[in-house]
Order: C-alpha cells, then sequence, then structure tokens
C-alpha cells in the first residue's frame, strides 16, 4: 500500500513525502480510506502506531478541497480535543508539518497560560483547532469561539479524557457541535463509558481495532526484574551501567517517586528529569525539549504527564514502579518500538506489586522474561507468586550498590535486541 493509493492532493502527498511516512501504518490503511469519505470512525489503537496522522491526512485533504487557495473566509472547521497540553501540541506539530503546503490554519488551545494570546489567535481565524477540554469550553464560554462552520470532531485518547475526569467536559462539547458533524473517536482501550459514549453520540460509526491492549507491539522486547522494592534505584544504577542507550522513559507513579529518582540518578551523574503535573507549563515544555535536543538523557515522568510524548526512536521503557491498571503498562510501553523501530521495555517488580504484574501479564497474554541477570532479587520467595517468578531469586552482590558509572562494567555495555 502507498499513500499515493489514497488519492489525496498533491499539496498532501508531498508533505507526506516530506516527512519520510513511505507508506502508511496499519491504522492509516483503514483510517484514511474511511476519514476521506467522511464516515465516523470509533477507533482502538495507541499512540505510536501512526494514528494522529491517521486522521490528520484525511481532514487536512478534505479541508484543502474547500479552501483551496485560501481565499475562504477562515473558520472553525476541525476541533481535535486532547486529553493533555503535551500531546495537544505534538498534535499541532504534526497537522503543521501535513498541511505546510496549504492554506489550513491550526491553533493549539491549552489551560495554564494566560488567554490573551489564544483570544487574538482565534480572532485572526483557525481552520483546525486543537485544544484541552477545559480551556475550550473556557473560552466558548467567553464567546471567543463560534462552532458555527464546524463540521469534523476527533475525540483522541478518549480513555486518558476518562482516566482523567473530562468525560463530562467531552460529552457537553460534543453536544454544543453542530450535530451534522462528523465524529472521530481514538482510544487505546475501550473501558464501557468510552463504549457507552460511542453508542450515544457515534452510533453509525466504522469501528477499527488495532494494536489493542492485548496485542502489545512486536517490536518490544519486554522483560521483568524481580526486585525488592528499596533496592530498585541500585537496580537502575546497575541496569544503565549494562546498557548501552543514550535516551529512555523511566515511569514512576508518583510524582515524589519521579523527583526522588531524578535526583538520584544526577548525584550519580546521569542528565536526567522529572517531568510531572506539578511543574509550571513553561517548565515541561522546557524539560520535554531538553530531552528531544538530547540535553538531557533520562526522563522521569508520572503516567499523566507523560502520555503522548513522541520522541523519535525512543528506545528504551524502565517501569520503575508497576501501574495498578494493566493498561497503563501498555500505554507506558508504547512510548517505545513505535513506527518501526525496535523498543526494549523493563519493568522492576517488587514484592508488592505482583498483584500488579499478574494482572499485566493475563491482559497481554504474555509471559514476560524475568532477568536472570539480576544482582538484587527478591530475597525470599512470596507465597502465592507464581513458579516462574521464583527463578528471578538470588543473593545481592554485597558490594553492588557501591558501583559507579565509571566502572569497568560501562566498558562492557551490551544492545539488548
Ligand atoms: P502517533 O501514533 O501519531 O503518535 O505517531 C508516532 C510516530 O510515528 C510519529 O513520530 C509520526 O511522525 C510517525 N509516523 C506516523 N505515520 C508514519 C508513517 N506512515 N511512516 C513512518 N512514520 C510515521
Amino acid at each position: 500500500m502507498t499513500f499515493e493509493q489514497f488519492s489525496l492532493n498533491n499539496n498532501v502527498l508531498e508533505a507526506v513525502k516530506d516527512l519520510n511516512y513511505t507508506e502508511p501504518t496499519p491504522i492509516q490503511t483503514k483510517a484514511i480510506p474511511v476519514l476521506l469519505d467522511e464516515k465516523d470512525l470509533v477507533a482502538c489503537a495507541q499512540t505510536g502506531t501512526g494514528k494522529t496522522a491517521a486522521f490528520a491526512i484525511p481532514i487536512i485533504n478534505n479541508i484543502h478541497r474547500i479552501v483551496g487557495s485560501g481565499k475562504k473566509r477562515k473558520q472553525i472547521r476541525t476541533v481535535v480535543l486532547s486529553p493533555t497540553r503535551e500531546l495537544a501540541i505534538q498534535i499541532a506539530e504534526n497537522f503543521d508539518e501535513l498541511a505546510k503546503y496549504t492554506q489550513i490554519r491550526t491553533l493549539v488551545l491549552y489551560g495554564g497560560v494566560a488567554q490573551n494570546q489564544q483570544v487574538d489567535a482565534l480572532k485572526e481565524g483557525v481552520d483546525v483547532l486543537i485544544t484541552t477540554p477545559g480551556r475550550f469550553l473556557d473560552l466558548y464560554k467567553q464567546k471567543h469561539i463560534s462552532l458555527d462552520g464546524m463540521h469534523q470532531l476527533v475525540i483522541d485518547e478518549a480513555d486518558l479524557m476518562l482516566d482523567m475526569g473530562f468525560l463530562n467536559d467531552v460529552k457537553k462539547i460534543i453536544k454544543l457541535s453542530p450535530t451534522n458533524r462528523h465524529t472521530m473517536l481514538f482510544s487505546a482501550t475501550m473501558p464501557l463509558p468510552i463504549r457507552e459514549l460511542a453508542e450515544e453520540f457515534i452510533s453509525d460509526a466504522v469501528h477499527i481495532t488495532l494494536n489493542s491492549a492485548k496485542n502489545t507491539s512486536q517490536l518490544i522486547n519486554q522483560k521483568v526484574y524481580m526486585v525488592e522494592k528499596e533496592d530498585k534505584r541500585k537496580l537502575l544504577h546497575y541496569v544503565l551501567q549494562q546498557l548501552d542507550f543514550e535516551n529512555m522513559l523511566v515511569f514512576t507513579r508518583t510524582k515524589q517517586g519521579a523527583d526522588s529518582v531524578a535526583e538520584f540518578l544526577e548525584k550519580n551523574g546521569y542528565k536526567a528529569a522529572a517531568l510531572h503535573g506539578d511543574k509550571s507549563q513553561s517548565m515541561r515544555l522546557k524539560i520535554l525539549e531538553d530531552f528531544k535536543n538530547r540535553q538531557t538523557d533520562i526522563l522521569i515522568a508520572t503516567d499523566v504527564a507523560s502520555r503522548g510524548i513522541d520522541i523519535d526512536a525512543l528506545p528504551l521503557v524502565i517501569n520503575f514502579d508497576i501501574p495498578n491498571i494493566p493498561e497503563i503498562y501498555v500505554h507506558r510501553i508504547g512510548r517505545t518500538g513505535r513506527a518501526g523501530n525496535e523498543g526494549l521495555a523493563l519493568s522492576f517488580v517488587g514484592r508488592d506489586e505482583k498483584k500488579y504484574w499478574h494482572d499485566i501479564e493475563k491482559l497481554i497474554r504474555l509471559q514476560v522474561k524475568v532477568v536472570k541477570d539480576n544482582p538484587y532479587p527478591w530475597k525470599e520467595p512470596v507465597t502465592g507468586a507464581k513458579k516462574d517468578y521464583r527463578k528471578g531469586f538470588g543473593n545481592a552482590p554485597k558490594n553492588g550498590s557501591k558501583s559507579r558509572k565509571s566502572d569497568a562494567s560501562k566498558k562492557n555495555k551490551k544492545r539488548w535486541y
């Protein structure tokens, strides 16, 4: 399959070529024809599968057909709802890249910053509005946004909208939008409230399921360490010394956890930074920028802050803490193994987390390989633990915790995939 086969406008095709998208990803192959035909869509697809372009390409193509050389009055034709500011910015970047040979203007709106500039930009006129639900409703109530010309509504990362408590705002926005709109919903998982939302508001949709939570990417090599909670930092240090990775994402469950791991790594000579919701918006953007530009090598993030982070070819994800919701594991490891690149996902399972890990393996229907080269394994078996976990038991080295980054082991770094 090629992009030419979709009969896209040349202005869109050229932009696709500039991005070096040689062939459509599976979600693009399925979704683009449906959306070019202006049919409603409910798609189960994770971030990292190329889903942004799967909706951006046909939307841009359809708007370009209408606005052409740009003489038409600018009005909001498409609204893309995104749960987080970071994700909204990334979607806008993708739209801008794909619309660069058209007259289509995009604008991204999010809360936590003054609204004046956003209001001025709205007055200048935009075709595609990418926004978090809260700021959208604020500006709509103040009559800075008109939906009279709106034709397309995209609800992205619907399950995260639910997790973050935005579902009511999303419903409000759906009700505000014209009834003849064309609606697209994307979600990595389909929990009941999202299925109900789809049934209520997008009843005639084409359904596409791809890379569902049960079907983690074949490109991701998953491994697990059974490690005592108090030894996790030492294990992290050990693993970083063993591996030849330049940039990686480390997940913690709490903001405090992210800060303390970042501090620990910095003390040990790594360029690390914590990304979480307690940091100001400008700080979060700077941290992401530094990571993208390789000023920082290790990003330690909580789930909400990291959702949707799109770093080209992020090779390694480490689950320092195990999430209590198994779907979150799938989201986390979906930061690696993206767009055809291989990735490695390592998980540190404390004894208190064995139930979470069990739920994850049940969801992904996979027994993840337990790493035996583990100097800090569980010290004694846990009653009721799965038999396989015991392979990870052993004795911690006496001086293992004192090893430094400059140790000889650095010379023996190895690739794991
Ligand atoms: P997404 O799932 O939208 O977050 O996309 C993940 C990454 O895949 C982004 O960096 C996109 O630029 C990239 N991408 C999207 N479509 C393609 C494609 N057809 N070929 C190669 N890379 C792609």
